[in-house]
C-alpha cells in the first residue's frame, strides 16, 4: 500500500515540464478563430441573417425559422471549414458543469452515402434525451422532455471538433430547469428596472448591461499523487490528512513565482481560451501552496459566465497533458486557505457609462450614489437570499475559516464613499417645509463633490465591497456557477430600482424638483441600509458579535440557509421580477437539498472505506510490529530494564488501539446515523439530519486518522501526506 505512495512520489520527481510550443503569433491574431463572432457572421450570413442576430443580441428580438435557417448554414458553413464535424447545444443544467450531446452532420443522401446538414430548425432547438438532469420534480420521468433552446446572444463556437451552441434548458412546460434560463431572466430585470432609473439623469440611456469579472482560484496536483488519494479522486477534497509542518505561514506562495510546470500548463490553457474568444488577463500564485488564479478582463455577465464555465472544463481538460489535476472544490485541504471565485459586478449603459463609477461631476456623482445606495439597500433587505445563492456543502467549509468571508452579509464602501453617504445622512431634509421654503433650499446637489477613490483603500476581509468602480462579491465559492449569485443579485437590484424609481415618482408628483426628490430617498436608504455597511475586519471574532448587534443575520448551516428562498416574501420577489416562479424555485431548491445530501453521504461513505481499508489495516500492522518489538525485548533483556525500555512504547501500541477502536466505533455511529436519515422523506428535513448528525462523523472520524498519521511509521503510511501534496511539484 505505501508503495504506492512512495511510487507516485517518486514519479513526480522525476517529471519533465511538459514540452510546450509557444504560438508564433500575437494573441490578438489567434483571438477567437474558434468562435463564430460578429466578424465571422458578417462573413458567412446574408445581410438580413446578419442583422436578425444583432438584433436578437442588441435588442431581443427573435430569430425567426427562415432566418435560423440562413444562420445555420452559414454556421455550418464556418465550421466545416474549421474542421468541425459535429454540433451539439451546450446548456448548464442544475448538476455542476455543462452538459452537451455530439450529433455528426451527417444524414443518408439520396445515392445511399452522406452529405453534411444543419438546419435553421436543429439551431435553434433540441430535444436531449434528459430525464436524467435533475429537476427537482418539476419534470417527472414519465414526462421527461426537456428541451435546449438556443441563446443568440452567446457566440457559438467549435471546441476540438464540436460546433457548440449555448443555449438555455426548459422542460415542456416551459419552466427553467438550467442555470442559464433565469440569469437572462434576472439580467434582464435589471436592464429594464436600471434603465428606468437612468432615465432620471440621461434620456439616452436605453439599456443597462450587467458586467461580470471572474477571479477563479484553483488547485494544482500532480496526477499521481492525486490518484493515490481516492478522497480526492472521489470528492474533491482531502478527507484526511494531519497539517503539514509549514503551509502558508511564511505567504511565501502569494505572488511569488510560478513553478515553470504549471507556467506551461497555464499557457497552454490560454492558448486555448484565447482562441475560444475568452480574454483571459491575469495569472498568479495564490495565498496557499499549489494554489493559483486566472481571471479575464470582464465581459457581459451572460457571456462571461459561458466563458467561465468553458475555461473550467478547458482548465481540467488540459490538466491532463500535463499529468495535472486541478480541484475547484472550495476547501480541498483544512487549515489552509480555499479556494473562492470573485464576482466583480458592475452595471453600465449603452452611452458608455458605468453606473458603478464615480463621475466627474455632481450630477453623474449622484447617478453613481444612487446606484450604490440602491445596491447596498438591496444587499441589507436580502442577506439571507446572498447567503443562500452561495452556500452549499462544499462552500461551507471555506466561509468563515481561514482568510475567508464569514457567513455575515455586509458590504465594504472604503473611506471616500462611506463619507459621501454619511455627508448625505446628514444632510437637512425636511419634509415639513412649505414648497416655497423648499424651493429657497434648493438642495444644492452642488455639494456632492468629485469622488476620488484611493486604489489602496481595499478590504480582503468584506465578502461584498466596493472597489473603485464594480463590486466584488467574494463569497462565491470556487467551484460554483456563478449564475447562482448573480440570478439573486440582479433579481434583488432591479427589485430595490423598481421601489426606489416609485418612491422617487411619489415626491416628485407632489411638485419637488427631481434631484431633491432623489437626494431625499437616497437619504432615507442610507439610514436604513446602515448596518450592513461594514468597513473593519470581517474576519474578526468580533465582527460576529458586533453584526448581532445589529441585527444582521448569521446561518452558517445550509439547509437553514437554503429555505429562505422558500420564504414567501421571497417567492412573490421572484415572481414579480419574473425570474423564477413558484415550481421552479421549488424545484431548484429541492435539488440543492438533494445535492447536499448526495455530497455528505458521498464523503462519509468515502471516509468510512478509507478509514477501514488503508488506515486501520497499517495502523494496525504498525502495532504489530511495535508488539513484536515488545516481545523480543522481553526475551532479551532483565524484567527491570525491560520496563524501563519498553514502557513508552506499550503507550504507544495502545494509543493506536484507541485510536483504531474509536475509528471503528465511529465508523458504525456513522453507518447507523445514515440509516437513520435515509428513511426520512421529506428533503429539507433529510438534508438538517445529514448536517447534523452524519456531517460531524466526518471530522470525528478524521481526528482519529490525523492523529495515527502522526505516529505510524511513515513507510507504511498508504496516503500521500499534506506535505506532498502541497510541496512536490
Ligand atoms: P483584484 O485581484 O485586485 O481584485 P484582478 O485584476 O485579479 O483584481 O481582477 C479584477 C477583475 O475585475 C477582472 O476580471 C476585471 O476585469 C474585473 N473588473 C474590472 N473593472 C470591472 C467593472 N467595472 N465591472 C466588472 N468587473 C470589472
Ligand atoms: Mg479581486
Amino acid at each position: 500500500m505505501a508503495q504506492f505512495r512512495f511510487n507516485a512520489l517518486r514519479e513526480v520527481l522525476n517529471r519533465e515540464p511538459a514540452a510546450f510550443v509557444r504560438e508564433e503569433n500575437l494573441i490578438s491574431d489567434y483571438y477567437g478563430m474558434m468562435v463564430f463572432d460578429q466578424a465571422k457572421m458578417k462573413k458567412y450570413l446574408s445581410r438580413e441573417a446578419y442583422k436578425a442576430v444583432t438584433d436578437a443580441i442588441e435588442n431581443g428580438t427573435t430569430i425567426d425559422r427562415k432566418m435560423a435557417d440562413q444562420v445555420a448554414q452559414g454556421m455550418k458553413a464556418w465550421a466545416l471549414e474549421n474542421g468541425a464535424t459535429h454540433y451539439t447545444h451546450w446548456f448548464h443544467p442544475l448538476t455542476e458543469g455543462t452538459a452537451e450531446k455530439h450529433d455528426a452532420f451527417i444524414i443518408h443522401s439520396a445515392d445511399g452515402g452522406v452529405i453534411e446538414a444543419f438546419s435553421g430548425k436543429i439551431l435553434a432547438q433540441q430535444e436531449p434525451d434528459a430525464s436524467s438532469f435533475p429537476s427537482g420534480g418539476i419534470r417527472q420521468t414519465f414526462e421527461a422532455r426537456g428541451y435546449t433552446a438556443w441563446d443568440p446572444t452567446s457566440p457559438a463556437f467549435i471546441s476540438e471538433t464540436t460546433l457548440t451552441i449555448p443555449t438555455i434548458f426548459i422542460s415542456y412546460t416551459g419552466d427553467a430547469l438550467d442555470f442559464k434560463t433565469p440569469l437572462l431572466r434576472a439580467l434582464s430585470a435589471v436592464d429594464k428596472a436600471a434603465t428606468e432609473v437612468c432615465q432620471y439623469f440621461d434620456k439616452n440611456v436605453t439599456s443597462v448591461r450587467t458586467n461580470l469579472g471572474w477571479e477563479q482560484e484553483y488547485f494544482v496536483i500532480d496526477e499521481a499523487l492525486y490518484m493515490a488519494r481516492p478522497d480526492l479522486v472521489l470528492t474533491g477534497r482531502t478527507l484526511m490528512g494531519h497539517a503539514s509542518s509549514k503551509d502558508q505561514q511564511l505567504d511565501d506562495h502569494y505572488f511569488s513565482s510560478i513553478p515553470t510546470r504549471v507556467n506551461r500548463y497555464m499557457q497552454d490553457v490560454e492558448n486555448e481560451a484565447y482562441k475560444l474568444g475568452i480574454p483571459i488577463k491575469t495569472r498568479h500564485n495564490e495565498v496557499a501552496p499549489n494554489q493559483f488564479e486566472v481571471a479575464p478582463i470582464f465581459e457581459e455577465a451572460n457571456l462571461a459566465n459561458d466563458h467561465n464555465q468553458l475555461m473550467m472544463d478547458i482548465m481540467q481538460k488540459i490538466a491532463r497533458r500535463h499529468k495535472f489535476r486541478i480541484l475547484f472544490h472550495e476547501k480541498p485541504f483544512a487549515g489552509i486557505n480555499g479556494s473562492g471565485k470573485h464576482n466583480n459586478w458592475s452595471l453600465s449603459t449603452n452611452t458608455g457609462v458605468n453606473l458603478c463609477s464615480p463621475g466627474k461631476n455632481p450630477k453623474s456623482n449622484l447617478q453613481f450614489l444612487t446606484f450604490v445606495v440602491n445596491t447596498l439597500k438591496a444587499v441589507y433587505d436580502h442577506q439571507d437570499l446572498l447567503r443562500a445563492s452561495i452556500l452549499n456543502a462544499s462552500n461551507s467549509h471555506r466561509l468563515g475559516a481561514h482568510e475567508a468571508p464569514p457567513s455575515i452579509l455586509s458590504v465594504f464602501l472604503g473611506t471616500e464613499v462611506s463619507k459621501m453617504l454619511d455627508l448625505m445622512e446628514e444632510a437637512v431634509v425636511d419634509r415639513k417645509m412649505t414648497p416655497d421654503e423648499k424651493t429657497a433650499l434648493k438642495l444644492n446637489i452642488g455639494r456632492i463633490p468629485e469622488i476620488i477613490l484611493d486604489s489602496t483603500d481595499r478590504n480582503r476581509t468584506s465578502p461584498f465591497a466596493f472597489t473603485g468602480n464594480r463590486f466584488e462579491f467574494r463569497a462565491v465559492g470556487s467551484s460554483a456557477n456563478n449564475a447562482s449569485a448573480l440570478i439573486v443579485l440582479n433579481t434583488v437590484v432591479a427589485n430595490q430600482l423598481i421601489s426606489f424609481k416609485k418612491a422617487v415618482d411619489k415626491i416628485i408628483e407632489k411638485g419637488i424638483k427631481k434631484d431633491e426628490a432623489i437626494f431625499q430617498t437616497l437619504k432615507d436608504l442610507i439610514i436604513e441600509s446602515k448596518p450592513i455597511r461594514f468597513n473593519g475586519d470581517g474576519y474578526s471574532v468580533e465582527w460576529v458579535e458586533e453584526a448581532k448587534k445589529r441585527g444582521l443575520t448569521n446561518i452558517t448551516n445550509v439547509p437553514d440557509s437554503l429555505a429562505s428562498y422558500l420564504r414567501p416574501e421571497n417567492i412573490a420577489l421572484f415572481n414579480k421580477m419574473g425570474v423564477l416562479n413558484e415550481s421552479e424555485l421549488h424545484g431548484r431548491v429541492e435539488v440543492e437539498y438533494e445535492k447536499f445530501v448526495m455530497k455528505i453521504q458521498i464523503e462519509a461513505r468515502v471516509l468510512g472505506d478509507i478509514a477501514i481499508n488503508h488506515i486501520v489495516p497499517t495502523a494496525v500492522e504498525y502495532q504489530t510490529m511495535l508488539l513484536e518489538n515488545v516481545k523480543n525485548l522481553k526475551e532479551v533483556f532483565s524484567a527491570e530494564e525491560f520496563e524501563s525500555l519498553a514502557g513508552a512504547r506499550k503507550n504507544l501500541i495502545r494509543e493506536i488501539g484507541e485510536h483504531v477502536s474509536a475509528i471503528k466505533a465511529l465508523r458504525k455511529e456513522m453507518i447507523d446515523a445514515r440509516k437513520v436519515a435515509n428513511i426520512i422523506t421529506d428533503i429539507k428535513q433529510k438534508a438538517s439530519v445529514y448536517d447534523t448528525s452524519v456531517r460531524p462523523y466526518l471530522d470525528k472520524i478524521r481526528y482519529h486518522i490525523d492523529k495515527l498519521e502522526l505516529i505510524v511509521d511513515n513507510e507504511k503510511w498508504p496516503l500521500p501526506k499534506y506535505r506532498e501534496l502541497l510541496f512536490v511539484r
